[in-house]
Formats: structure tokens, C-alpha cells, sequence
């Protein structure tokens, strides 16, 4: 058995009662059709019962166009039998208004008679349409199976009550077709209640849940679920699948296609619910169903129009907890619904987002509630603000992923909205913030840009240098590849490549597993020619990779800034010349909106420069600097036990690919020396390379070598000066470490001896520490720590910086 319910909006006109006509006939087995009223009646007849109310007797005007409107239909559709019945019922409201006119009273009990009117008149026009058919139809007064509590304006459902009497009626029921009343419901003494606004859906899914369906099919005027609301957002997307959590939010949060707690049911039954189109039947639509309904981030994006905050406050709130408590049971006692809680302790505070009109009542329920506590100047008076929306991110795959609300803040805020307070559910599943009403269509569509609607980027790459870091970049990338593509829509097209002998450019992009063949055919390397090709080509998101350690193509930077070409490159040169070309690099890749990414410049793929500039970014400042720097270094002094010869060990470091292309660079501790000035630099600080104090550990026949060779084989002749080195430090129980130091305005690069209760004597192998003393971190350091060299994490630091360039708002 299936459970159909048309909305309104499939109930509008003789066409579309044509069309439920026939997806009703066309279906073979058992179903129950749960109708809502036609059209907007609803609204209209609030609208009427309201006038009568103010004793204006345009309700009588309004009253006959709905008569009008619905004898109309019942011509079009060629209804006879069952006119007297609309009749009756029309003359029933008739009086009711009347009533309500001459007192001037409308009464919650009196608006739900008035209200369940559409609903009644609907579902016997459609019985008898189709029962005109030929078809035979049961038809149920939804008044005696569905059971509430006399809370008029929207009842709670007596389930045990209810399920009885629709399996009662329904289950033995010999008809192929049932047909009732949606969103109406009586008390058990027989007056009539209603189910809450949109409530038609909820009655559907009770009788799915009672007979135990199998599906519910909720047909309207759209294609589904959507990734936002429609209307406001053009470019919505259609939701395939999603589970009954994230479709709750969903609808809670204000996707008005489903009532709220219409899922519940179903969801406790695992019935699943097809929400379909009446205007476009081929249209798989939108499943709810138990599981994950699929691997996206953000499933959707929903809000709500006319909201206001509710502030509770005052220094009474943390003495007297009392407050909250009776906070929410005054909430309670009005049956105020609360869409978003936010609370700070330190400011004493409580806030909650309540649907406008909702919000008045609470605002003036709560401070006649705490009168007593606002004159004692316990609490401040509740304060109101108006004229705010809501907007919520959903989405099951959210609670496992960090950076959405970055995100979702990011965008907002480049884009000037600023947000009033923020809220994340518990289950993880919604992030929702309280934005200006004015900024609701704005904000709506560059979410739902951000999270749904972008194009695949292409980023072109123009790489020098494919020795062991270059190799392992590319095969990272190549193993990247299709994830970035389909998960994050960038295509990261290798454009341009060299090395110290070839160049090869494709416009089309290099094959990342041809990429060796290419180069061996391409043409003679020019470094200049190079960058004038990688410019000719004018592509958009250029990227420029320098992988070399070479001064000349550092020299290269400042032109491909002036063509808004962005560097990345772990080559340490450029950064570490004079102060003011230091500067004037980061000045002109500014002005020309392009950018100088060089995290691998220190610690490899270590966080450390991203990490120090969010740090000065947030105006955070840096005071003190003490880092293990070299991985190199510390490798040697880790691996070094004077049986070994140093030489060796600096041979087999150079063999794993740990030091500088030139070893003689990591052992003068120049390599040191430069990363400790670009965290100096980085910091905000005006330094120089010769202001670092350092005295070389190395003995003085290395300082001048004219080759690796020669200085490999003075090491050797050396050894006995490094075994004197580790022999006086390992007779204390200590360890060698070169040690980068900055501190008031001093800098130092020194090999120390380390006892073994300081954070540094556990530096195994090849790592890098660096700590941070900010004003934040006074006491306790920032610290990071890894692997501090090695092709495969420093070609995933310059995989880092390209993302950071390429995916979008990250
Ligand atoms: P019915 O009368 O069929 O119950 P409703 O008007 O209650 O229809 O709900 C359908 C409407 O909900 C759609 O016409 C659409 O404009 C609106 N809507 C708002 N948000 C969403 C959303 N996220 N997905 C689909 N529809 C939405
Ligand atoms: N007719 C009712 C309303 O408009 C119930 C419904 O359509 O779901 O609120
Ligand atoms: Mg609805």
C-alpha cells in the first residue's frame, strides 16, 4: 500500500486535479490520498476569519469569491453528487463567520473550524471527481481516525489513539482507493483541530506509519527537495537522495516543501518518502530514506524569512541558574517554538531566534515572567531585534570535516554581510547564523554559488626544476587528480615544464604520466624564454613553480608578478636577499594581485609560515623563536655515534634526498640561517641575514671548498673533530642540536647541547620543531613539529600552497 498526499499546489485548477486524476488511476495497487485544500484557501480563509474579527464586513465579499472559486471547479470538473455536501459545508462556515463578526472574537477553536473548511470541501470535490471515474472510493472523515489533544492552533497527536482507528478503518478495507482530509484532525470528544500550517503532510505520514506503507509519496510543484529554496535561489538543484536527519533540518530550517514534523513518523517507521512533481511526473524527484543519501559536504541550504532575537542578559544569569530554566519553560508555557540558541557565558547572555510574530509574544511573555528580577537589576530587561532572517548549512558529511563554517564565514563576509550570531546544532549536522532580513537573497545565492554551483577551474602550472622534489610533486599530483577535479572542480593542468636542459609547453596541458618523454623532446631550456612563453600564452590561474635552488630563476619572480603570476617555490633565495628586496617581491606580487607562497622555504611540508601568518593576520605578535630548523642537521647529529664515520652519515642523508642539492649549504648552517630570517621576516620584522649570530661547528678547513668532493673528503680527514664533538656531549647523556634562537630583536644559529629534559632531545630522525611565543602563547608556545625534510613532504608543502591558490574560499 501507498500513501499519496498532493499539496495545495497540485489542487489549483481543473488541469492539475486532471493530472492527480490520473497519477491516482495509473497506479495499480492499494493507496490512501491525503488532500490538502485547493490552492491557497487556506490562507484566504485566515484571512477572512480575521476580517470578521475586526467586524469587517468585506469578509462576506471574500467569503462568496472562495464560494465562487470552488463552484467554479466543481463545473469545470463536471461534479454532481456530493454538491449538496460542499454546499452544506459552505453554509456552515457561512455561520460560523457570522459568529465570529458579531462577537468579535476569534478563538484558536473557532479558527480551526473555520480553517479545516478547505480541507474538508477539497477532499470531497476530488472523492467525487474521481469517484465520477468509475472508481470506487472510500472516503474517511479524517475527524474520526485522526485524534489530538484539544490544543487548538495546532495539536499534539494521540498516536496510540489515532494508529488504532486507522488501522481499524484502513487495513481490511476493500477499497483500492481511500481518500481524506490532510492537516485536519478532532479531539476525542469530536471538535475539530488542526495539524499546524503545512500540516497535510504530517497527516499523510501518520497514516503511513499507522498502515505501515510502502512508501509515501508527497507530490507538489516542484521537482523535489531542493538545494535551496527555489524561488530565491534560480539556480536550486534538485536533491536525488537524502537521509530523514538532514531532510528534518532541512524543513525545519525552512524548506517549505515538507512540514517539519511530517518526517518523524516515517522515519521511526522507515518508510520512505518520495517527494515528486505533479507537473513533471517523469521527474525521479527527491528520496528520504534511512542511510547517508550520499557523500556531499553541504546537502542543502535553507532559511527562514522573518525572524527576531530574543536576548536574555545580565550578571544575575551565572548566580541564579534558575533563569535558564524557567527561560524555556516560560517559552514552553506559550508553545513558542525556538529556532536557534546561542549562549556566552562570559557575557552573560542567552539568545534565541524565534519566527517573528512568535518572537513578539515571547518578548512580552518573558518580561512580564521576569519583572521582578529586571526591577532588582538582576537581569536587564529582555531585549527584542527585529527584522533578521536565519540561514542554515546542512548536511550529514559536515561533522567530519572541518573548514565549512570557515567557509560559509569567508564568503559572507567577503561579500559584506555580517553575521549576528552563529549556531551549530549538536548533531553536527546544521550550521546556522542570524543574518540581516535585507541580506537573506544575497547571502542565500553566494552560499549556494559556493557550495553547489562551481565550474570546474582549470589552474596552469609552469614548473622549473623536476629533480626528486618536482617528481614527487608530480606523481602527487597525478594521484590527486581526478578527486580534485570531481570533488572540488579544479584541474590542475600541468602548462609548462623544465629542467637545467629542456622545456616543453602544452596548452592542452602536459600528460602527468608523459610528462618525461615530453620534456626529452621538447626544445633547448632558456630561463628567459621560458617565462615569455609561459606569459604569451596568457592563461588565466597561473601558476609559476620554481623547484630549483637556483639564484638566476629566483631572479626570474618579479616579472612573473608583474603578469599576475603567482609564485610557489621551497627555493629560499629570493626571500632571504636584502630586507627591501624582500619587500619590494612581496609588494609587487600585491599589486599585482598575484601571490608568493613559500611554506616549503622552511620545515618542508610543515605548517609553519601558514600557520605564522594566520597567527599576524589575527593580530597575534610574535616575541620569541627557538626551532630545530634542519632536518639535515638533525638527521646527521641523530644518526652520528662516533663509530660511524660523519661523512658517511652526511653522504646517506644526501643519498635519502634530505639536504640542500649542495650538502655544503646545510652543514655551514647557511641553510638555517635563511629559514630563522624568514620566520624572523614573516613575523613582521625587519631583519638582515648578517644579523644572525653564528659560529660555525664546522672546522675551519671547510669554509673555503671548491667542490662537494673536495669538501666530502676534508670531512673524512676531519672525523676526529666530530668524534671529539659527540663524544663530550654523549659522556654528559646529552644531544647535539643546532639550534635557530630569536629574541628581542636577536638572532642565532648554534649547535647546543641538549639535556635530555628539554623538548628538543626526543627530536628523532629528520624532524623539525619550531615554538612560538606570541602574546597568545605566553607561557605554553605554539608548537609544531614533523618531518622537516624530504622530497615526498616537501613536495606535498608546494601541493598545499598550489591548493591554497586554486580551490576555492578554502
Ligand atoms: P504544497 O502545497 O504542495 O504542500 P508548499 O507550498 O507547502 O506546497 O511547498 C512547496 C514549495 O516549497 C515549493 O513551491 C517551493 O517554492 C518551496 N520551497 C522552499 N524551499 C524549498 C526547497 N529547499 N526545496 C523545494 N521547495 C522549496
Ligand atoms: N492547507 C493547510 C495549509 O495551507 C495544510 C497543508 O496544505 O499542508 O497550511
Ligand atoms: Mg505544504
Amino acid at each position: 500500500m501507498k500513501v499519496l498526499k498532493f499539496g495545495g499546489t497540485s489542487l489549483g485548477t481543473a488541469e492539475s486535479i486532471h493530472e492527480i486524476k490520473s497519477i491516482i488511476l495509473s497506479n495499480p495497487g492499494k493507496q490512501v490520498i491525503v488532500l490538502s485544500a485547493i490552492g491557497k484557501t487556506t490562507n484566504e480563509l485566515q484571512k477572512i476569519a480575521e476580517l470578521s474579527r475586526e467586524g469587517d464586513t468585506q469578509y462576506i465579499l471574500l467569503y462568496e469569491q472562495l464560494y465562487e472559486k470552488h463552484m467554479k471547479l466543481c463545473n469545470e470538473l463536471k461534479i454532481s453528487s456530493y454538491q449538496e455536501d460542499v454546499e452544506a459545508v459552505f453554509r456552515q462556515l457561512r455561520r460560523i463567520l457570522d459568529g465570529v463578526f458579531l462577537l468579535k472574537e476569534l478563538t484558536p477553536k473557532s479558527l480551526d473550524f473555520i480553517l479545516s473548511t478547505g480541507e474538508l470541501i477539497s477532499s470531497k470535490i476530488i472523492a467525487s471527481f474521481i469517484h465520477g471515474e468509475g472508481k470506487a472510493i472510500h472516503q474517511i472523515d479524517a475527524r474520526e481516525v485522526i485524534k489530538t489533544a484539544d490544543t487548538f492552533g495546532g495539536a499534539p497527536v494521540n498516536f496510540e489513539l489515532t494508529n488504532r482507528l486507522l488501522r481499524e478503518v484502513l487495513v481490511d478495507s476493500k477499497n483500492q482507493i481511500s481518500i481524506l482530509a490532510g492537516f485536519i484532525a478532532s479531539t476525542e470528544s469530536g471538535e475539530t483541530t488542526t495539524l499546524g500550517r503545512g500540516g497535510s503532510d504530517y497527516t499523510a505520514a501518520i497514516v503511513a506509519a499507522a498502515l505501515n506503507a510502502e512508501t509515501l509519496e508527497i507530490w507538489t510543484d516542484v521537482d523535489g527537495l531542493m538545494t535551496a529554496d527555489p524561488r530565491i535561489v534560480r539556480h536550486a538543484r534538485v536533491i536525488d537522495s537524502i537521509s530523514y536527519e538532514e531532510a528534518i533540518e532541512l524543513s525545519h530550517f525552512g524548506a517549505k516543501v515538507l512540514y517539519p514534523p511530517s518526517l518523524k513518523p516515517c522515519f521511526e517507521e522507515g518508510i520512505p518518502i518520495r517527494i515528486k512533481n505533479t507537473f513533471n511526473r517523469s521527474s525521479a524527484g527527491t528520496l528520504v530514506t534511512s542511510g547517508n543519501g550520499g557523500d556531499q559536504l553541504v546537502r542543502g541550504i535553507t532559511s527562514l524569512l522573518n525572524v527576531s532575537l530574543i536576548t536574555l542578559s545580565g550578571t544575575g544569569l551565572l548566580s541564579i541558574p534558575k533563569f535558564t530554566k524557567d527561560f524555556f519553560a516560560v517559552l514552553a508555557q506559550y508553545h513558542l517554538g525556538v529556532e536557534f540558541i546561542t549562549q556566552s557565558n562570559a557575557e552573560h547572555t542567552l539568545t534565541i531566534a524565534l519566527t517573528s510574530d512568535q518572537a513578539e509574544v515571547a518578548h512580552r511573555v518573558l518580561n512580564e515572567a521576569f519583572d521582578s528580577y529586571i526591577k532588582d537589576e538582576f537581569i536587564d530587561p529582555i531585549e527584542i531585534e527585529r527584522g533578521l532572517s536565519t540561514l542554515a548549512l546542512v548536511g550529514n558529511n559536515m561533522k567530519n570535516q572541518v573548514g565549512v563554517s570557515g567557509k560559509m564565514f569567508n564568503v559572507l563576509g567577503r561579500n559584506g554581510v555580517s553575521i549576528k550570531a552563529i549556531s551549530q546544532g549538536s548533531s553536527e549536522r546544521n550550521i546556522s547564523a542570524i543574518i540581516k532580513r535585507e541580506d537573506l537573497n544575497k547571502s542565500l545565492n553566494i552560499l549556494h554559488e559556493a557550495f553547489f554551483q562551481y565550474e570546474t577551474k582549470r589552474i596552469n602550472l609552469f614548473i622549473i626544476g623536476v629533480g626528486n622534489v618536482g617528481r614527487a610533486f608530480i606523481s602527487q599530483l597525478q594521484s590527486q587528480f581526478d578527486t580534485l577535479k570531481e570533488e572540488h572542480r579544479v584541474s590542475l593542468k600541468l602548462t609548462g615544464i623544465a629542467n637545467s636542459k629542456k622545456m616543453v609547453f602544452d596548452e592542452q596541458g602536459i600528460s602527468l604520466s608523459l610528462w618525461k618523454e615530453r620534456l626529452m623532446e621538447g626544445e633547448a631550456f632558456d630561463r628567459e624564454l621560458f617565462r615569455q612563453k609561459a606569459v604569451a600564452l596568457n592563461l588565466r590561474n597561473s601558476i609559476f613553480l620554481d623547484i630549483t635552488a637556483s639564484k638566476s630563476i629566483s631572479d626570474e619572480y618579479m616579472e612573473f608578478f608583474k603578469k599576475s603570476i603567482s609564485v610557489i617555490t621551497p627555493n629560499k633565495i629570493a626571500a632571504t636577499e636584502s630586507f627591501s628586496n624582500y619587500q619590494l617581491l612581496k609588494q609587487t606580487a600585491r599589486r599585482f594581485g598575484s601571490q608568493f607562497l613559500i611554506e616549503t622555504n622552511v620545515c618542508a611540508g610543515l605548517p609553519v609560515l601558514s600557520t605564522l601568518s594566520d597567527l599576524i593576520r589575527s593580530g597575534d605578535h610574535v616575541h620569541h623563536i627557538e626551532a630545530v630548523l634542519s632536518g639535515t642537521l638533525n638527521f646527521l647529529f641523530n644518526e652520528y655515534d662516533g663509530k660511524r664515520k660523519f661523512v658517511d652519515v652526511i653522504k646517506q642523508a644526501k643519498a635519502e634526498g634530505y639536504t640542500e642539492p649542495d650538502p655544503r649549504l646545510d652543514l655551514s648552517c647557511e641553510d638555517v640561517k635563511r629559514k630563522l630570517l624568514i620566520l624572523i621576516r614573516e613575523s613582521g620584522y625587519s631583519f638582515e641575514m648578517d644579523e644572525i649570530d653564528h659560529k660555525s661547528f664546522m672546522p675551519s678547513a671547510c669554509d673555503q671548498t671548491s667542490s662537494v668532493e673536495e669538501f666530502y673528503q676534508i670531512v673524512e680527514n676531519e672525523e676526529a673533530h666530530f668524534k671529539k664533538l659527540y663524544d663530550e656531549v654523549a659522556a654528559k647523556g646529552k644531544r647535539l642540536k643546532v639550534v635557530a634562537t630569536y629574541q628581542d630583536g636577536k638572532a642565532s644559529v648554534a649547535l647546543k647541547e641538549i639535556a635530555s629534559d628539554h623538548p628538543f632531545f626526543h627530536l628523532e630522525g629528520k624532524d623539525n620543531i619550531v615554538l612560538f611565543y606570541t602574546d597568545r602563547y605566553k607561557e605554553q608556545p605554539l608548537v609544531i613539529k614533523g618531518a622537516g625534510a624530504g622530497a615526498e613532504v616537501t613536495a606535498s608543502g608546494i601541493f598545499a600552497d598550489v591548493l591554497r591558490l586554486s580551490l576555492p574560499e578554502t
